[in-house]
């Protein structure tokens, strides 16, 4: 029935009808009015605040501690200076503003034999060459390798990119002391004597998964270890091995040392982060904890539902895969897994991954403001000047909202939206961490400089 076909209402009830009305209407347009003032402004205050961060994150220098390769993205066909989908690489750390990233010569941890040594060193020596590829023969006009904290200041005043090295495990090193000088004139700044699994030089933080320890700690081989990378001027990097040979080597260390990729254990409880303990042992040893972006040791994620687990667990058994370990919630494959596929078949593996993602969603990924809480948790436990950040990019690291090198950005924004001022946010990004360079220079210069002559026996 039309409208027109309605009964005619009286005169009375019709006036009241156009009150109604204009009261309606005007109440509408009063709302719309508060509504778009408000949002108006808030929207001014969010325009102001970005600009802030804009300077800021233009003047200091934003450093990011781990960010993994891949060999294959160094040669002269393929490599950083194109936009790759690799979270790093030189378009996207431009777009970010990321002006330094510490490139790892990462090794996972094999069986401690003279044979796997000798390919551990193989795969070391990869590494390290790739980097010296990208800044010697492929960009030397877009970026430059920084020895020191001192290069890392003039290389980015220059307007070009820093790349350092950092070793993630000296398991190449074999038995071998020698290599740790070998590897600081290959370029390495630090080095984790360990990753997951116990090498012959320290034990992994994978041991309270297994319930297994192989030192105890530190490896006299490890212990030797320490002073000599004190000796020659290498951070000593605290953040895959486990929380007693990481006491030891705070104990131990004659510099500061770091944590180069780990969060807060208080927020997250992770093998691989941080507990109150060690924070304030790296405190008291004038170090610095380069807090991680990597989604599962920011928040832990809720278990997978049965459909998504059983789904993974499918592809991953179709593709030959080891069952998902901890620490990689969501179902995703770990480098190491993904590493064992042939290029064509990681593709398929990614591809098959994505369209079980649809189907049933993966848990939802920690934010931005996650990861900034284990900033401003370790801030209020040991001081500004101790805490750093990274992401451990193209190593599984990301978050929702810093998800490659072109996000960097938002990082600077949610600091100034907690209130921290430029020095502080310089600090943050590179300064704490420039520091303890330094401060690790400065105590090679004064150690003696003999080399150790022999190997030693794990
Ligand atoms: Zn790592």
């Amino acid at each position: 029935m039309s409208w027109m076909r309605m009964p005619v209402a009286g005169p009375a009830a019709r006036a009241i009808a156009k009150v109604g009305v204009l009261v309606l209407v005007l109440g509408m347009l009063f709302c719309a009015r508060a509504w778009v003032g408000l949002s108006a402004e808030a929207q001014a205050s969010d325009a102001a605040l970005v600009a802030k961060a804009r300077a800021i994150h233009d003047r200091v220098i934003a450093l990011d501690t781990h960010d993994d390769i891949n060999p294959e993205n160094f040669t002269r066909e393929k490599n950083y200076t194109q936009r790759l989908d690799t979270q790093v690489n030189l378009p996207k750390m431009k777009e970010g503003g990321l002006d330094a990233s510490f490139f790892i010569v990462y090794v996972g941890q094999g069986e401690l034999t003279a044979e796997a040594y000798d390919k551990a060193y193989k795969a070391a020596i990869e590494k390290f060459d790739a980097i010296h590829r990208l800044t010697k023969e492929l960009a030397p006009d877009q970026i430059e390798l920084a020895l020191t904290a001192a290069d890392v200041r003039r290389i980015a005043a220059t307007g070009k990119k820093v790349a350092l090295i950092g070793i993630e495990n000296a398991y190449p090193i074999g038995t071998d002391i020698r290599r740790v000088k070998e590897f600081h004139d290959r370029g390495g700044r630090y080095m984790s004597l360990a990753h997951n699994g116990h090498s012959q030089l320290a034990d992994s933080n994978t041991g309270e998964r297994d319930g297994a320890w192989l030192h105890n700690g530190l490896s006299d081989l490890g212990k030797q270890a320490i002073a000599e990378m004190n000796r020659l001027g290498i951070m000593v990097d605290l953040s895959h091995p486990s929380k007693a040979a990481n006491l030891q080597a705070i104990a131990l260390s004659k510099a500061p040392v770091i944590a180069s990729h780990s969060a807060v254990r208080a927020l997250c409880n992770h093998s691989r982060n941080m507990d109150d303990e060690q924070l304030l042992a790296l405190k008291k040893n004038g170090g610095v904890i380069q807090t991680v972006a990597f989604n599962s040791y920011v928040k832990a994620p809720p278990p997978d539902s049965p459909e998504r687990a059983a789904a993974i667990a499918a592809l991953r058994k179709e593709f030959g895969l080891p069952e998902p370990g901890t620490g990689r919630p969501g179902g995703g494959a770990g480098r190491g897994a993904l590493a064992q596929l042939s290029p064509e078949k990681r593709t398929e593996y990614l591809a098959r991954q994505a369209d079980i993602d649809k189907k049933f969603p993966p848990p939802p990924r920690a934010t931005v403001k996650d990861f900034v809480d284990h900033i401003d948790y370790a801030v209020k436990l040991i001081g500004l000047d101790h805490v750093g950040i990274s992401s451990d990019f193209d190593g599984g690291g990301g978050v929702a909202g810093w998800n490659d090198a072109s996000e960097t950005f938002n990082v600077t924004v949610e600091l100034v939206r907690r209130g921290y001022t430029e020095e502080q946010i310089g600090k943050l990004w590179s300064g704490n961490l420039l520091r303890v360079m330094e401060q690790v220079e400065k105590v090679a210069k004064n150690l003696p400089s003999s080399t150790p002559t022999g190997g030693v026996d794990p």
